[in-house]
């Protein structure tokens, strides 16, 4: 639905002669020069850049400048740094093996059961959003149980059964690197080619007849393999986000093991990230509406990013304080938690204020009141005029986008528990403001073609996008 506006769409035609409307989001129907050069860019460099930080880490105690340093003063090259490089080995593939295979079944082969006994919790077979093409997809949400089934069990062998040390993770951390990678891209490639010969939904397809930004932003909306399993929901809500815990869990069994003690900020990114990672399970129904699900085509940009992006770049702040274990100040400790905690309280609950106004059209309560709300209007692409509402209470009055300042504020608070020796634990802070800002300026073109005069009204009376006053 999201998809077919349309102001400034004009068609195009898929390789089946079909014309389409353009939409505002997602991959593009036409490339330019510098999307193509951004995109050629980080095909070739962006595992490059994933290295990079993980060999820092490991062979310059997480300083990004040494190594570059090293290289122009001729005191290390970029041979030395490869040969000290661990490779792939047959544990690591065994392990990343066993992982994957774990999680594909646990997705596709356990129906959901945490939804009959958990109060509140909406698993089991649900509905995604309409698709461009008019498909309502059915996705089984076991994301939770998925999380819980792998939590226990790494407990129970960390405390009672021993078949691996908890450590396991750290101690093949570059190894399964190049395991992740290489799945990364072998998932991309079949989509590439699955999009050609089996499309799942060839109506959803979009080319733009440039191979490179075929493959990085994908040709299909949803590919899948028989009925249940969903590329986009597994590789995005699966290997990568199970794993992000346990990573977490590893690096703080390696620093106990290092130094006889685990630090508190180890425990504060432990526990910040446990509730990130436990909310999204928690609202996976939610997840599928947005913007993720239901505008993004699957490619090399959620493929590989999936496997390799999350897992590696997402937890750099539990690497980083295996090799510098920071011991806070209770009152420090006290203030990053507050910032935490104060940050997923905002995120929470202005996604929650949009998904109750939007299910149940404005007849709910915010911050105790009757909801306000601009009313607004969109034509799609079939020449049928829709009705919307955009929410002018609760978070939504205060900023258009304050669900992306609480999450900035979490991710703020992960980075600020390492102290402040290395800039290396900082780049989510940095990552997360440019996607959050790049990704708020998107949806805000997206909707002014959407809704027109009435987006203006909408960003007359909610006037800033981040930070009240600010920006
Ligand atoms: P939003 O949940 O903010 O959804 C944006 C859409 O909501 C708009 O396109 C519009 O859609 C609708 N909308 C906008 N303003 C209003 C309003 N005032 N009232 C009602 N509806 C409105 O965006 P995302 O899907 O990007 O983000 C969801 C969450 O995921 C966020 O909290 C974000 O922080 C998080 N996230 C985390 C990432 C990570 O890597 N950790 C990456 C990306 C997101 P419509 O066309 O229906 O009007």
């Amino acid at each position: 639905m999201a998809s077919k506006f349309q102001h400034n769409t004009p068609k195009t035609k898929n390789p089946n002669g079909k014309a389409e409307s353009q939409g505002q989001w997602g991959r593009a129907w036409e490339v330019d020069w510098f999307s193509l050069a951004s995109v050629i860019f980080l095909l070739l460099f962006a595992p490059f850049i994933v290295y990079y930080f993980i060999m820092a880490c490991d062979q310059y105690s997480c300083s990004l400048t040494t190594p570059i340093v090293d290289i122009a003063t001729g005191r290390a090259s970029l041979a030395d740094i490869w040969a000290k490089t661990p490779p792939v080995t047959a544990k690591a593939v065994q392990l990343y093996t066993l992982w994957v295979s774990f999680q594909v079944v646990l997705y596709s082969w356990l129906p959901d059961f945490c939804h009959r006994f958990l109060p509140g919790y909406v698993g089991g077979v649900q509905e995604g959003a309409v698709t461009p093409a008019g498909v309502v997809n059915k996705y089984e949400v076991n994301g939770l149980q998925a999380w819980l089934i792998t939590h226990l069990l790494w407990f129970l062998n960390a405390y009672l059964l021993s078949w691996f040390s908890p450590t396991i993770i750290f101690d093949n951390w570059i190894p399964l690197l190049w395991c992740a990678n290489i799945l990364g891209y072998a998932v991309s490639t079949f989509a590439l080619i699955k999009s050609y010969l089996f499309p799942t939904s060839a109506e959803d397809r979009k080319f733009t007849g440039n191979f490179f930004y075929n493959y990085m932003m994908g040709i299909e909306f949803n590919p899948r393999i028989g009925k249940w399993f969903d590329f986009k929901l597994f590789f995005n809500g699966r290997p990568g986000i199970v794993a992000w815990t346990l990573i977490n869990l590893s690096f703080a069994a390696k620093q106990q093991e290092l130094y006889g003690h685990v630090t508190n900020s180890m425990i504060l990114v432990n526990v910040l990230q446990a509730i990130y990672v436990l909310d999204f399970f928690w609202n996976e129904t939610w997840y599928l509406k947005t913007i993720d699900i239901c505008h993004d085509h699957f490619g090399w940009y959620l493929g590989w990013g999936d496997c390799v992006w999350l897992p590696y770049l997402y937890t750099l702040q539990g690497l980083y304080l295996v090799y510098h274990p920071v011991q806070l100040s209770t009152p420090n400790a006290v203030g990053i938690l507050l910032l935490g905690l104060v940050g997923y309280y905002i995120f929470r609950m202005a996604n929650h204020q949009k998904d109750l106004f939007r299910r149940t059209d404005g007849r709910c309560l915010i911050w105790g009141k009757k909801p306000k709300a601009i009313e607004c209007s969109y034509t799609s692409a079939d020449g049928q005029k829709h009705h919307s509402k955009l929410l002018v209470s609760g978070f939504w009055g205060v900023a258009r986008h304050l669900n992306y300042t609480g999450d900035l504020m979490g991710s703020l608070a992960y980075c600020l528990a390492c102290g402040g020796g290395h800039l290396l634990p900082y780049f989510y802070i940095i990552y997360m403001t440019i996607l959050l800002t790049h990704r708020c300026l998107r949806d805000e073109h997206r909707c002014a073609n959407k809704y027109g005069r009435d987006w203006e009204r909408y960003t007359a009376t909610v006037p800033y996008r981040l930070l009240p006053g600010i920006f």
